[in-house]
């Protein structure tokens, strides 16, 4: 470009615009560039997305760029991506590339001090082509030489000669060596792949003979080598300065995932990208990941938007995890994104899990979509899935929770000196406080929900806004001083377990105790150390973790699953419940499971207790065939919240009249209802299902909807957006 000429360019904006915005440029920009803009009386971030535009304003309307900056945040591939999501999750596209960006961008800072670099032959390099440098140059071939056998860091090549660089560059001009860069560790030890068995190497062979965009689907019993699988797919993928994306539920998979890859693959650079970390490590992986130095990044959902030099194939585990989804502001599906991203980059996507989401299990079986592999054996020998018990719930307000029989089998394991977790999937001392003159019970005051009883701090604590109080002495109606703390929740077990085994070692897990990486890693290392007898926790406990001397497993209070009026809560229960039965028995001690239930009979733990997925989704499937829900049903709802009742109401019936007038058939439009929890801090709450057997229709509803919704200035005092396929209530 002409320096003196000024081009046009489109920039997104961090605005609810779904629009880009047009400014003059007088130097030269590349799609995805950051650039500081004037935007109304604000200077704001941009970023570039189209260069050499046209305008339909006059030159007078349009501002320039105050500023180009350096950096380049995303290439075409990604943009295409941001534009299918965009309109696919009808949010703003401005503000989706803006979800992407990392925050602090601006602020760069240095990575590393100091480098470390690995060396690794190229396909060049072999023993003839060794034989054909002049045999005068004795350190470069020698050099060579070791670099073939195995690859070298620089500081083994640094013992051969000191100038080593020299020969090292040489080669790599050759096109015989690659130079990566590596974080040195030292606190991990190696591990060496294992050889694989019948049915890992056959899904093994399969997914790397794939042929560009591929989507498969490992359905593998707990334990069964998933994770082995693709260690194995990641060895051949990282060749040649590949790279690989493994996407994981959030925090709690990440740290052992980590270590377990850090250790495969010590000669690679290896990062994590989740919520967790802060802003500045965010960033300097986000850039090591771009750059294409992070060869294996293992990030929760957000890391499906990061951009890469080279990636080569995504990997989702735990594909069933509801943390896969957002729940604000742009409601993205991590694997819905990570398989369109996979199809524009025609690379392979691999999901794995032991219970897959209905969904993805009858666009795999019923409709082809993903190949389906199976891992039908524990993979350690000898170790086999747990036996599951459901025994009938016979405990009263004596015995809080803990029957005979329960007590009876964590002695027999205690005795054996083996390690027993207890699963009630409900933090807190009791789920109510409760008045049995009157009935009256704790209420939050913002939301319609019973407060909780906390008794390790003494007070009162509302889960869905985190509002806090004191624990009422006596009854707010009636006076009686004798209030009861009803049900049981993770610190009430605890308690109670201390009271029945003083001699154990009783540790509790839930989002109360454990609230970072150091206290996650300690945990294990207390339970490997075999410092702890009888772990007491929430689902934080029910996914990846090994504990080879784990052998009891018992469930409580599990039953609200069954009457919940989310027709995804059987799913969820099966995917827990296996989940969690599958941390015993993972070692050579077999494994024992008892879930405690008021319903023994019902057919839901039946299948749990046989552990049958495919029987158990297949009738799963049956049953949404019939009531015509997901995925039979593509669904969307549009929520809306307000402080004032009046508004949200008046807006929920007019946006149901648009709705209801848009002409298209294809598309159901349900009755304005309140969701289970109809006010949260002071909002309340109103929803519209929408459903259709076509995506595409749908789609074009929903514009049509969202468009009219827009026009109406006085509608929009409330807050209100869409949810593409929702996945709560
Ligand atoms: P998953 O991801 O399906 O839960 P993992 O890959 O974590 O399973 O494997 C479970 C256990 O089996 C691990 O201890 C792992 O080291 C072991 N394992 C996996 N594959 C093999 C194999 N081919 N031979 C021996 N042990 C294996
Ligand atoms: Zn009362
Ligand atoms: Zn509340």
């Amino acid at each position: 470009m002409n320096s003196k000429e000024t081009s046009i360019v489109k920039v997104a904006i961090d605005v609810p615009i779904d629009d880009f915005f047009d400014y003059q440029c007088e130097e030269s920009v590349s799609l995805g560039q950051a650039v500081l803009v004037p935007f109304g009386s604000r200077k704001v971030m941009g970023i570039v997305v189209e260069v050499d535009s046209s305008t339909g304003l006059e030159a007078h309307q349009i501002k320039k760029i105050i500023r180009v900056d350096n950096d380049i945040l995303f290439n075409e591939e990604l943009f295409k991506l941001f534009k299918f999501v965009s309109s696919y999750y009808h949010y703003p596209i401005g503000q989706t590339i803006h979800i992407a960006v990392p925050s602090n961008l601006k602020k760069i800072e240095k990575v590393f001090n100091k480098k470390s670099y690995i060396y690794e032959a190229t396909d060049l390099l072999n023993k003839s082509a060794i034989d054909q440098i002049s045999a005068r140059k004795k350190n470069l071939i020698e050099i060579a030489k070791v670099i073939f056998k195995e690859k070298q860091t620089d500081e083994a090549l640094k013992t051969i000669s000191v100038n080593w660089k020299k020969y090292v560059k040489e080669l790599v001009d050759l096109n015989f060596v690659i130079e990566r860069e590596y974080q040195k560790t030292n606190i991990i030890q190696k591990t060496t792949a294992l050889k694989l068995n019948q049915e890992q190497s056959e899904i093994y062979e399969k997914i790397l003979g794939a042929q560009g965009f591929e989507a498969f689907l490992i359905h593998g019993i707990t334990g069964s080598g998933k994770t082995e699988v693709y260690m194995h797919l990641i060895e051949q993928y990282v060749k040649n300065n590949g790279q690989v994306l493994i996407l994981v539920p959030e925090i709690n998979l990440t740290p052992q995932l980590e270590d377990r890859f850090t250790s495969r693959f010590s000669s690679y650079l290896v990062i994590s990208l989740h919520s967790q970390l802060t802003q500045k490590k965010r960033l300097e992986n986000w850039k090591l990941a771009k750059n294409g130095t992070a060869q294996i990044i293992i990030g929760t959902r957000l890391s499906v938007f990061t951009p890469f030099k080279n990636l080569r194939a995504i990997i989702m585990d735990e594909e069933q995890d509801l943390s896969f989804k957002q729940h604000d502001k742009l409601r993205y599906h991590a694997r819905d994104v990570a398989m369109m991203r996979a199809k524009l980059l025609n690379i392979p996507f691999i999901a794995g899990s032991a219970t897959p989401s209905i969904e993805i299990w009858h666009r795999s079986v019923n409709e082809n979509k993903l190949l389906l592999h199976k891992l039908s054996k524990r993979a350690v020998k000898d170790a086999t899935l747990p036996k599951i018990n459901l025994i009938k719930d016979e405990t009263n307000i004596e015995n809080e929770g803990i029957s005979e029989y329960l007590k009876s089998a964590i002695k027999h394991h205690l005795d054996l000196r083996q390690q027993i977790l207890i699963f009630i999937n409900r933090r807190g001392y009791a789920p109510v406080l409760f008045c049995s003159s009157c009935g009256w019970y704790a209420s939050c005051s913002r939301c319609s929900s019973k407060l909780v009883v906390h008794r390790s701090k003494q007070h009162l604590r509302c889960h869905h806004c985190d509002y806090q109080r004191g624990i009422d002495s006596s009854c707010k109606v009636c006076g009686n001083v004798d209030l009861m703390s009803l049900g049981s929740g993770t610190q009430k077990i605890e308690e109670r377990i201390r009271k029945l085994f003083p001699k154990a070692q009783v540790r509790r897990v839930d989002r109360d105790t454990i609230k970072t990486k150091a206290a996650i890693d300690a945990l294990y290392d207390d339970m490997h150390d075999k410092k702890i007898d009888i772990l007491v926790g929430t689902q934080m406990l029910s996914k990846g973790h090994d504990f080879p001397n784990l052998s009891l497993v018992v469930v409580l209070d599990s039953d609200n699953a069954l009457y919940s009026s989310d027709f995804r809560a059987s799913e969820r229960l099966f995917s827990q419940l296996v989940q969690v039965a599958g941390r015993a028995g993972r070692g050579s001690i077999p494994g024992e499971v008892v879930i405690q239930t008021n319903f023994p009979e019902h057919p839901l733990y039946q299948s749990i207790k046989n552990q049958d997925y495919v029987s158990f989704a297949s009738e799963e499937i049956n049953l949404r065939k019939d009531l015509n829900f997901p995925p039979f049903c593509f669904q969307a709802v549009l929520r809306a919240e307000s402080k004032n009742k009046k508004m949200v109401e008046d807006f929920i019936n007019e946006a149901y009249s648009i709705a209801s007038q848009s002409g298209m058939k294809d598309v159901d439009v349900f009755h304005p209802v309140q969701p289970i929890i109809d006010r949260v801090k002071g909002f309340e709450r109103y929803q519209i299902y929408f459903h259709s057997s076509s995506r595409q229709l749908l789609n074009q509803f929903l514009r049509y909807v969202k468009e009219n919704i827009l026009k109406e200035k006085d509608l929009n005092k409330v807050k209100w957006f869409i949810d593409v396929d929702p996945v709560d209530f």
